[in-house]
């Protein structure tokens, strides 16, 4: 990576970024979970989540509502660290809050498709948690960017060094990818932190990946929520 790069990305995460509180050594398989959700409406969906606070996690706003039915969550159990379907690093099945910012009842729209959760309980000292980075956004240099997902029988694959073409809350990148969407789009310092930018949320026609950034305003109301105490 050519110095000047470095420095350009060392300088925005320094900027933007004064919010890695977590002591533990941070392995991000761990703080990245599978979301098994069932919805009131009796449908159910395969997720990927990521911690990025204590109690909170980031996610696509279709994996905590069925925008098919236009029905909420009747439960999700969270499988951190996942490998396979009979393994993980930790399990949350306890209580949570969560929001979701389009119930899509005019239509599926990807500029609104992220949600969050707030658990009751300190996920966080179990998984760790990703930094996470929304201002001066347009200074990160995307090639850096990995995404990481589960597939459906509960692997986590990364992608690495997701191009990218950015229009207003969305990032698109060149490439298919499978599996579970809501997984985080992150990069990562020289320092080995790593701060999500984006979830990934759907592919466009072509099957090519669609990221909904993280904005200001999920990350203010995930603070007035606690996910961050
Ligand atoms: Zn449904």
């Amino acid at each position: 990576m050519p110095k000047k790069l470095i420095a350009l990305l060392l300088l925005v995460v320094l900027v933007t970024m004064p919010f890695v509180t977590y002591a533990g050594t941070f392995d991000p398989n761990h703080a990245i979970a599978y979301l098994e959700s069932k919805f009131q409406c009796g449908c159910t969906r395969g997720g990927t989540g990521a911690m990025i606070g204590r109690r909170g996690l980031i996610t696509a706003g279709h994996n905590l509502y069925c925008h098919n039915h236009g029905a909420g969550l009747k439960y999700c159990n969270f499988y951190f660290g996942a490998r396979g379907a009979n393994s993980c690093w930790y399990q949350y099945s306890g209580k949570f809050t969560y929001r979701v910012y389009d119930t899509f009842s005019n239509g599926y729209n990807a500029q609104n498709d992220i949600g969050y959760v707030v658990f009751d309980g300190p996920v966080g000292d179990q998984t760790g948690w990703f930094g996470w980075m929304t201002g001066y956004d347009d200074d990160v240099n995307m090639e850096f960017m990995n995404l990481l997902n589960y597939d459906a029988r509960r692997h986590l694959q990364n992608v690495y060094d997701v191009g990218y073409i950015r229009s207003d809350k969305l990032l698109h990148w060149r490439g298919y990818i499978s599996g579970t969407e809501g997984g985080p789009v992150y990069i990562s310092s020289e320092d080995r932190q790593s701060y999500v930018v984006a979830v990934y949320i759907t592919t466009d026609s072509s099957g090519n990946g669609i990221g909904r950034r993280l904005t200001s305003d999920v990350i203010n109301d995930m603070k007035a929520a606690g996910a961050f105490n």
